[in-house]
């Protein structure tokens, strides 16, 4: 996580990134209405009424839980939360948006003045967030070709129209693609520790837009700036900016100047292209929204609020370590989302053999290692593994116990993760043991040595490695289930007998 990539640009040119972040927050309704605010696949305008289509003369109602979500987050920002906050009209034409305009939040956001903090080479960073306030999302317009006439046209679709979404304006504190990178993995993290978001940027309920701009190096004033939309992942943030600031820095070597506009990421073509120029921005005309009153925050509300908010991933991390004495890199790993840092916890208060801490390393190893890889594998995460921590803590315990050996493990490990069934049921409707019993062993040593006079002979002249070869075959005939330093003392005995 700490692994810095420099772009080869960047040694006589800084680089300065801030971001805007949406989230769509997770209420039942939307932000105005009483419409269903999951509407997923459903049938166009299937969630919409008055309010959300914007009919004249319908008045919004503000969704308290989509004010207290504001809250939480500004709070896990580390924000201000002023007593007074109102709501502003954003005007635009466009035809997602009914009513004309937007309501958003102008100069009184619900939040303002956070921080957060990402992992720099090797140390902590501190990212400002200037402020977070409360909106409605715009309609979907869907664009389409009459197959008949060529003619093109387009549809709309307000089931989005008016869910509520957060907006999460940072400082301008960035100096590397990377860091833009870790600020917006350390936003979703938090905004999904908090359940308020979904955080799936692939889906569209987490989106990004960035400012950059870059400076010669010791310079104070910052450069023209370029505003980058449409990086749908992680991966896309940080290539975008990448592309962008090479671009920048390349405009300003040859002599030219950078043009302050909207730049949109061509994902299957790695470049930015323009949008829109300054010249050409709107003019919202923001003015105070007239059919909502001012909004004035109990400090009572806001201390109910902080009370009711879960233990977040840097807090999480701090105590992983210091409580099951995990390393930093198992701790972040294991606190980077939620449901695993639950799931680790769930599997080591089952793991029944040692203390915490070694109960909690054999937990960590096996979640980060042979879980996450088939997890990876198969493209889900953690709320979709079958098997269970009770499970795979099962599977330790047989593990830890003798029973089955580590080969044996991750075989079961694999196929209870594809077919559903716990571990331990597994072990236990196949009678699964590990061959320990030295009887059964020796009689798999002499068939093995009987069938392999190669290697008998390579034994007596001395070849160290032919023993090596006896024992991988007895750990075939047993199919893994017989340990290595179980093997050997019988095998040489074995062998030594023959000599005579
Ligand atoms: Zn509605």
């Amino acid at each position: 996580m700490t692994a810095t990539t420099k772009a080869p640009a960047e040694t006589d040119y800084e680089i300065v990134i801030g971001l805007e972040v949406h989230t769509q927050l997770l209420t039942q309704s939307k932000m105005f209405c009483p419409c269903d605010a999951h509407y997923a696949d459903d049938a166009p305008n299937s969630h919409v009424c008055m309010v959300c289509m914007g009919m004249p003369g319908v008045l919004p109602v503000i969704n308290q839980r989509a004010v207290e979500y504001t809250i939480m987050t500004g709070l896990a920002l580390h924000c201000e939360i002023p007593e007074l906050s109102k709501f502003d009209r954003k005007n635009y034409f466009y035809p997602d948006l009914p009513k004309g305009y937007q309501i958003s939040q102008y100069d009184l956001p619900f939040c303002r003045n956070g921080w957060l903090e990402i992992p720099v080479d090797g140390s902590v960073k501190r990212i400002g967030i200037t402020r977070a306030h409360l909106e409605e999302d715009t309609g979907r317009l869907l664009h389409r070709t009459d197959p008949a006439t060529g003619e093109a046209y387009s549809l709309v679709d307000l089931n989005r129209a008016g869910i509520p979404l957060l907006e999460i304006v940072s400082e301008p504190d960035m100096r590397s693609p990377e860091e833009a990178r870790l600020y917006m993995q350390k936003l979703r993290s938090i905004l999904v520790y908090l359940g308020v978001s979904s955080g799936r940027m692939e889906e569209g309920s987490l989106r990004c837009d960035a400012n950059i701009s870059v400076r010669p190096r010791g310079q104070k004033e910052f450069g023209t700036k370029t505003e980058i939309k449409n990086m749908n992942s992680f991966r896309s943030v940080q290539r975008a900016l990448e592309y962008e600031a090479e671009r920048q820095i390349q405009v300003l070597r040859e002599g030219g100047r950078i043009v302050q506009e909207t730049r949109g990421w061509v994902e299957a073509k790695g470049v930015t292209v323009s949008q829109r120029t300054k010249e050409e921005a709107n003019d919202y005309r923001y003015f105070p929204e007239p059919d909502l009153p001012p909004v004035v925050l109990s400090r009572a509300w806001i201390d109910e609020i902080r009370a009711k908010m879960p233990e977040l991933p840097d807090a999480k991390r701090a105590r992983f370590m210091s409580e099951y004495g995990l390393s930093e890199y198992d701790a972040t790993v294991l606190t980077d989302e939620r449901a695993v840092a639950d799931y680790f916890e769930a599997t080591v208060r089952d793991v029944t053999k040692g203390d915490l801490a070694s109960r909690a390393k054999s937990a960590a190893n096996w979640i980060t290692g042979d879980l996450a890889r088939l997890l990876n594998a198969a493209g889900s995460d953690i709320t979709q593994c079958k098997i269970t921590p009770a499970g795979l803590a099962g599977l330790i315990n047989a593990l830890d116990s003798g029973t089955i050996s580590g080969k044996q493990a991750k075989d079961i490990l694999e196929r209870a993760f594809a077919s559903g069934d716990q571990p331990t049921e597994i072990i236990q409707r196949e009678g699964i043991a590990q061959v320990s019993d030295a009887g059964t062993l020796e009689a798999v040593a002499n068939q093995v040595i009987a069938a392999n006079p190669k290697a008998v002979e390579d034994y007596r002249k001395g070849k160290a490695a032919a023993v090596q070869f006896l024992i991988g075959q007895v750990m075939r005939q047993t199919k893994g289930s017989a340990k290595p330093d179980v093997i050997q003392p019988i095998l040489v005995r074995l062998l030594d007998a023959l000599k005579e």
